[in-house]
């Protein structure tokens, strides 16, 4: 056996998948380039930390459930300037998911609620921590599910096991007794133990119409708003400047239907996911 053999077999065998197809490139790289033996292992280890790395990220955005995957660089703050530039920089640094603080993004619908939690889930993916996006509808469903399965305690583990827990779209649908009380618990579970990231079209004082009782409101955004950070979106609707550049909205009355239309558009994603 050769030496490029003997070493091809040892990195299979322990599974440098990475090192083992860029060995060629690396080889004649080091034979050119003369580097030190310590900067030539840094060259090798790099190429199969980095390949880990970018495997162990794909992994962890898929298993976020994320609607779809948009970042801070795609975001136009330019476009809406009721947003702080600096509220946004400190919530990017994720101090927020080390102190198991939440963030509340607050707003009508289409001004990008949705687009700045997913671009905080992935900052946080990006950095080595677990997140798990999902509807307050769905969320709702699957543990009122759960619970008439007698089997709640252990559904809940899994929403609240991930460092970052998205829950968009709070409001749009008010919930029954069952949906407040689950929700209730839920929060109290990862309060001050994990972050939620929540979007609503609800302002703080019109939750208590969300949960129909005012008292578990009060108890449910007592521990929410607690160590919390609110990013209050006031502005015009993305998708409603999208459709007027493209001349689909032309007269003012039209501008009515943005809250039905909106709705279309959410479904269809929804079913496209
Ligand atoms: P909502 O507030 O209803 O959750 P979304 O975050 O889903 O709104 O935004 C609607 C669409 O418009 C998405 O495709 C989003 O990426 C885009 N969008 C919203 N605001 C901006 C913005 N300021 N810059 C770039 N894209 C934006
Ligand atoms: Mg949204």
């Amino acid at each position: 056996m050769t030496v490029i053999e003997l070493l091809r077999t040892t990195l299979a065998g322990m599974n440098l998948t990475a090192i083992d197809a860029r060995l060629e490139t690396l080889l004649e790289n080091a034979s050119k380039k003369e580097p030190s033996y310590a900067d030539f292992l840094l060259e090798v280890m790099s190429a199969e930390a980095d390949a880990r790395k970018q495997r162990y990220v794909k992994t962890r955005l898929q298993l976020a459930h994320l609607p779809y995957v948009k970042t801070f660089s795609q975001f136009d703050f330019g476009f809406q300037p009721s947003i702080d530039e600096r509220q946004i920089r400190e919530l990017r640094t994720l101090r927020f998911i080390h102190e198991a603080s939440n963030v509340i993004l607050l707003g009508p619908p289409g001004v990008g609620k949705t687009h700045l939690a997913v671009a905080l889930a992935e900052t946080a993916i990006q950095a080595g921590q677990a997140a798990y996006f999902i509807t307050a509808h769905d969320l709702v469903t699957d543990l009122g599910r759960a619970y008439r399965e007698g089997r709640l305690d252990r559904r809940l583990r899994i929403y609240v096991a991930p460092k970052v827990l998205i829950i968009d779209e709070m409001g749009y649908l008010p919930l029954d007794d069952l949906g407040a009380t689950i929700f209730f618990q839920l929060v109290s579970a990862r309060y001050e133990r994990g972050s939620i990231i929540l979007t609503s079209n609800k302002s703080y004082g019109e939750w208590g119409s969300i949960f129909g009782d005012p008292i578990i409101a009060t108890a449910i955004l007592d521990r929410l708003l607690h160590h919390s950070s609110t990013v209050n979106i006031r502005g015009e609707s993305y998708r409603l400047k999208e459709r007027r550049k493209a001349g689909l909205v032309p007269l003012p009355e039209q501008q009515q239907s943005e809250v039905p239309a909106s709705t279309a558009a959410r479904g269809k994603r929804n079913h496209s996911a």
